[in-house]
């Protein structure tokens, strides 16, 4: 079975060694936001032979390509995920780390407001919240 990140690539014309395609399994199965020493660690487990640099150097090839994005949530480390087919934002927890996914319709309709009242067509954006979780009663 062929992941869809490996159909991406095969799409885009990217010529996929077996560690390419090593990699790029791994990410389809990602439903975290992993960087490259966790995509290192479970490429790993499929293939002993990959090396962080190949990881860094695929991940940058899948990144210029539009099959994935990177992230970088304050913590000094790219994240990466598969581009999603439809749009979301991130809450990111300071004390876990943890990556929040959400979208919400009043905040997407208000930035295109905000763009358009600027002069602007809102093309793309990215929007992170970072937050503590909520003691109870808090
Ligand atoms: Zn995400």
């Amino acid at each position: 079975m062929t992941d869809r990140i490996e159909q991406l690539c095969v799409d885009k014309g990217l010529r996929m060694t077996e560690q390419r395609r090593v990699i790029a399994r791994v990410l389809s199965r990602a439903d975290d936001h992993p960087d490259a020493e966790e995509l290192h660690r479970r490429a790993n487990e499929i293939d002993k032979g990959i090396s962080l640099a190949t990881v860094y150097r695929t991940v940058r090839l899948f990144e210029d390509a539009g099959i994935i994005e990177r992230h970088d949530f304050r913590d000094g480390r790219s994240r990466y995920e598969e581009a999603p087919e439809d749009h979301h934002d991130h809450l990111i927890d300071m004390n876990t780390g943890d990556v929040v996914e959400f979208y919400d319709e009043e905040i997407e309709r208000l930035q295109e407001a905000i763009a358009r009242r600027l002069g602007y067509k809102l093309v793309d954006h990215r929007l992170e919240l970072y937050g503590v979780k909520l003691k109870g009663g808090e």
